[in-house]
């Protein structure tokens, strides 16, 4: 083979190698294109479907709005009272997370509605019910337990619930009382309303006018600044209470106030003395039912 032969084939080669080489990179180009515009589809197809979902979800509890409707008879309904969520020992205030979850679940089974206090106020108030059933959950003394026992059944059920603090215990950090960190959270949940359980937990029947208006508007004050806001509920402390209580809490800037005086409540005679049903420890899923219904 001449010379120039030589040159003229190993040109052809050369160009003959580009090309292939060119051609299965334009190939695996290609190939890599329709993977991305595979891949951009599938992730677009999957953004649509949560689009979708999250008005769904939208739209459900646009459906769970509630709806208020006056009454023509006077309202009346439970307010039950609990303390500590823990195992009781023979102490009767106290109920075991366990129950409480049952009596929890059991009102989310039958359709009752949880209060917050400013719902409360709002039936007691203008004679209007956001349900058929109707309920206010209250717990006193703002255990920590409350926290650990007590919120996880609300939450699970999606119910709503008033802690009673004594703010002297709160602002010291007592040990077995809840933090602010634990009450700002369960606040934030928006199924936790905070009442007033006045200063020191003092009984107010046995102190001055005067006295009883310092431990309820101190104490009121106190929530207002710490917990952001407008603190509307107080429970007088072991339900004790006089003439001068009821004046004292109206003039401290409550709207309503809870004794121990077991019955349902209602407005016959005013919103400073209602009455509660107390939920006591071994109690059977009937006794609670009866507790709700046959006051
Ligand atoms: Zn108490």
């Amino acid at each position: 083979m001449s010379k120039g032969k030589i040159i003229l084939w190993t040109l052809v080669a050369l160009v003959l190698v580009t090309g292939i080489g060119f051609a299965c990179k334009k190939y695996a180009d290609n190939q890599h294109q329709k993977q991305v515009a595979k891949i951009t589809a599938m992730e677009k197809k999957a953004s649509q479907k949560a689009n979708k979902t999250n008005k769904q979800a939208k739209t459900s509890s646009k459906k769970a709005k509630v709806t208020w409707v006056k009454e023509a008879k006077r309202v009346s309904f439970p307010i039950l009272m609990y303390h500590s969520i823990s195992e009781s020992n023979g102490n009767t205030l106290r109920v075991p997370a366990d129950e409480f979850d049952q009596e929890m679940k059991w009102l989310k089974d039958h359709h009752y509605y949880t209060l917050s206090d400013k719902e409360a106020y709002r039936v007691l108030s203008k004679n209007e019910v956001p349900a058929k059933k109707i309920v206010w959950i209250t717990l006193d003394d703002g255990y920590r337990d409350n926290y650990t026992s007590a919120f996880p059944a609300l939450k699970k059920y999606h119910l709503k619930a008033t802690i009673n603090l004594i703010t002297d215990q709160i602002k010291n950090g007592q040990a077995n009382k809840l933090t602010m960190d634990q009450i700002k959270e369960m606040q934030a949940s928006g199924l936790v309303s905070f009442g007033s359980h006045t200063v020191s937990h003092s009984d107010l029947a046995a102190l001055s006018p005067s006295a009883q208006y310092d431990e309820l508007k101190q104490s009121r004050t106190w929530l207002n600044k710490n917990l952001h806001q407008n603190t509307i509920y107080a429970c007088y402390p072991a339900g004790k209470h006089n003439a001068d209580t009821l004046a004292a809490t109206k003039r401290a800037g409550y709207k309503l106030a809870t004794t121990t005086i077991p019955g349902l409540a209602n407005n016959e005679g005013g919103l400073y003395g209602l009455s509660r049903v107390r939920v006591e420890p071994n109690l059977s899923l009937s006794g609670f039912q009866s507790l709700l219904e046959n006051n």
